[in-house]
């Protein structure tokens, strides 16, 4: 029987419920786990106030007919105590650029929960959404070295109606700010737009991301076009889905990431 398995942080939204649905239709099995992952967080980062509501999200997945929702403890992952825990290193090719430029320690925290979640849960399956691209770069590495039967789903990003990606963190932007987040999605959708008409150079479609996402109140973190599979950094575009173009932005004290594949 095919188990397919949604790891998720918790303070579930659609992005996460269409993750659900898409197991429920292919697996016989379908498994969530709720965990605040403390070594994916700089210390200097949100662990502490990152939105939690359990029993929402328990009557959600009940909703979706989730067959075992997995709540552990920090002692059940972690029983070494979460700030001695020999985190896993996967390549820094893949851990020090893009997100990892800013959240040195994200990836290596993130491999580090996946390894421990995958050998409880057991999965044929993992499903995960494109909002967390270099996430699901992070975790094939692991699934190749560790987990070879796995199938890892990566599914599209779920977005609001304006086209905002659908965030736990989206609840700390303020009404101004959020306003003003949809400059991210429309900025991507100006690069696409621009990919389309032919043209191929990185550089030109970094211009144009910058041009279009410019405002007071946004910081761009970075704007990449990398390979989608190893994501390496492209220059140039010689062919449709060869390419991701991944951004992060700062907005106030919130930080959100977004990409589309060209
Ligand atoms: P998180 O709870 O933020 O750790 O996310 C758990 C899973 O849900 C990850 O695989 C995310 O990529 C995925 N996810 C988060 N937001 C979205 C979204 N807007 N659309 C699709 N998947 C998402």
């Amino acid at each position: 029987m095919h188990v397919g398995f949604i790891p998720t942080m918790g303070f579930l939204h659609e992005g996460h419920l269409s993750l659900v649905r898409q197991a429920r239709e292919e697996c016989g099995r379908v498994v969530v786990s709720i965990f605040v992952n403390p070594t994916q967080f700089e210390p200097h980062e949100d662990f502490e106030k990152y939105p939690r509501d359990l029993e929402r999200d328990r009557g959600l997945l009940e909703n979706e007919g989730v067959d075992e929702l997995c709540v552990p403890s920090m002692e059940d992952i972690y029983p070494e105590g979460s700030a001695h825990v020999p985190l896993l290193a996967p390549p820094s090719e893949l851990t020090q650029i893009l997100c990892g430029q800013d959240r040195p320690h994200h990836f290596a925290g993130v491999a580090t929960v996946m390894q421990r979640l995958l050998q409880r849960v057991q999965p044929t399956d993992l499903y995960m959404g494109q909002k967390d691209y270099q996430q699901t770069r992070v975790v094939q590495w692991l699934l190749d070295r560790t987990f070879p039967s796995i199938r890892l789903h990566v599914l599209p990003t779920v977005r609001e109606s304006d086209g905002l990606a659908m965030s736990s963190r989206n609840v700390y932007l303020s009404a101004e700010e959020r306003t003003v987040a949809v400059h991210l999605p429309a900025a991507l959708q100006s690069v696409k737009r621009l990919f389309e008409q032919g043209e191929t150079s990185a550089s030109r479609l970094r211009q144009l991301f910058q041009s279009e996402v410019r405002h007071p109140k946004i910081q761009v973190l970075y704007a990449e076009v990398c390979d989608v599979s190893t994501l390496h950094p492209l220059v140039h575009l010689t062919r449709s889905g060869e390419g991701i173009f991944l951004a992060a932005v700062r907005i106030g004290t919130t930080r959100l990431i977004d990409n589309i594949i060209l």
